[in-house]
């Protein structure tokens, strides 16, 4: 189910619904608007042509491949997201990351998802799965298994598409 907010976080009051997505507080008026939420995924590739997934350990499309990724917190830059969501699950650090594309997709639990890719071929550290991945792995185009986002999917096909590896 999608995340709804019942009460005020200013004044704890009720929230009534003034449109789809547009909540107001009964008492103190403020008005709270439901946005998507940004998240970024990374594309790492070596000389091999074969790009980085990671096995997800966690819901949802647990057990499915996915590339490396999550969501951006406050206070950090985009960049900063990707880098520190890569090296979080793959244990690998990004250097020179080139944005690949945006994307939206559906989510449960938020509604609308923004992702932003990057790509880069530099990189440093010990590939070790972390976090709420089990296992890291590169795959060749041909090899790669069912994804399980959409909007991976996407940047997986355009990043080969660019490359002109297909
Ligand atoms: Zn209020």
């Amino acid at each position: 189910m999608s995340i709804e907010y019942r009460f005020c976080p200013i004044c704890g009051s009720k929230l009534i619904n003034i449109s789809t997505n547009v909540k107001e507080c009964v008492r103190c008026k403020e008005r709270f608007y439901k946005n998507p939420v940004p998240a970024v995924a990374s594309i790492l590739f070596n000389k091999k042509r074969e790009i980085l997934l990671v096995k997800r350990g966690e819901e949802p499309k647990k057990g499915m491949w996915a590339l490396p990724g999550g969501f951006m917190e406050v206070r950090e830059t985009v960049e900063d997201a990707v880098i520190r969501e890569t090296e979080e699950e793959t244990g690998l650090k990004m250097e020179d990351i080139k944005l690949l594309d945006v994307a939206t997709e559906d989510s449960k639990r938020y509604t609308t998802v923004l992702l932003v890719s990057f790509f880069s071929d530099k990189f440093s550290g010990e590939m070790a799965p972390g976090d709420d991945s089990v296992e890291v792995k590169f795959f060749y185009f041909k090899n790669i298994p069912e994804i399980a986002f959409s909007s991976h999917r996407r940047f997986i096909n355009k990043f080969f598409e660019i490359m002109r590896w297909k």
